[in-house]
């Protein structure tokens, strides 16, 4: 009986922690969403004329560089995306940042120099496709060349996911969309959830 006590105690105890857990869990995922939100207003979304605009390539390495590309990434984290390129924050400028391997990585005036052959289909989401996940065929692998926010050469040989991540980014530097690489019937679906909305993030 005495054991019984001691369990049942020892249940309790663990119980009420639990709950404290899970509320805290609730707070901190509530604050992600509004953080996620928030991010979201602040990244260009379908419609606005920046997303279809080709960018430029970037000659001076400077502060500014360096600012817009630390602004950029903790706005692709707060977004909960795993990239975010430039012209959709309004620069139309060749930069893109991403997450390879659990590290920020960012890529100034990317080029592909090699792209397999061999192509992958899966559903793709964008930050400013609101909602919207649509299949995409992209290279299995490719390598990537470009410079880092000081100017250094940055040459990446990458597979799957992180090689569709960085073709999705490289088109939003050409003004192309996810929507203009998907079928037919995804792209007419995507649409269709894609009409204006009276409030911006509003559900
Ligand atoms: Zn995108």
């Amino acid at each position: 009986m005495a054991t019984h006590d001691h369990e049942h105690e020892g249940h309790q105890h663990v119980g009420t922690e639990e709950d404290e857990t899970a509320l805290a869990e609730d707070e901190r995922a509530l604050e992600r969403e509004a953080r996620r939100i928030v991010a979201l207003a602040r990244i260009r979304q379908y419609g606005d004329p920046a997303l279809r605009m080709k960018a430029r390539e970037v000659e001076t390495f400077d502060d500014d560089l360096v600012r817009l590309v630390e602004r950029m990434t903790s706005l692709m984290h707060e977004a909960q995306g795993v990239g975010l390129a430039a012209t959709q924050v309004g620069v139309l400028r060749r930069l893109f940042v991403f997450v390879h391997e659990d590290e920020d990585r960012v890529l100034v005036n990317p080029v592909v120099t090699f792209r397999s052959e061999e192509t992958d289909v899966d559903d793709e989401g964008c930050l400013s496709l609101h909602d919207v996940l649509v299949p995409v065929e992209r290279a299995t692998s490719v390598t990537i060349e470009g410079a880092d926010a000081a100017g250094r050469p940055v040459r990446l040989e990458l597979g799957l996911p992180a090689a569709r991540i960085v073709q999705h980014e490289l088109d939003h530097l050409d003004g192309v969309l996810i929507l203009d690489r998907t079928d037919d019937e995804s792209r007419r679906g995507a649409l269709g959830r894609l009409r204006p909305q009276p409030v911006l993030g509003a559900r």
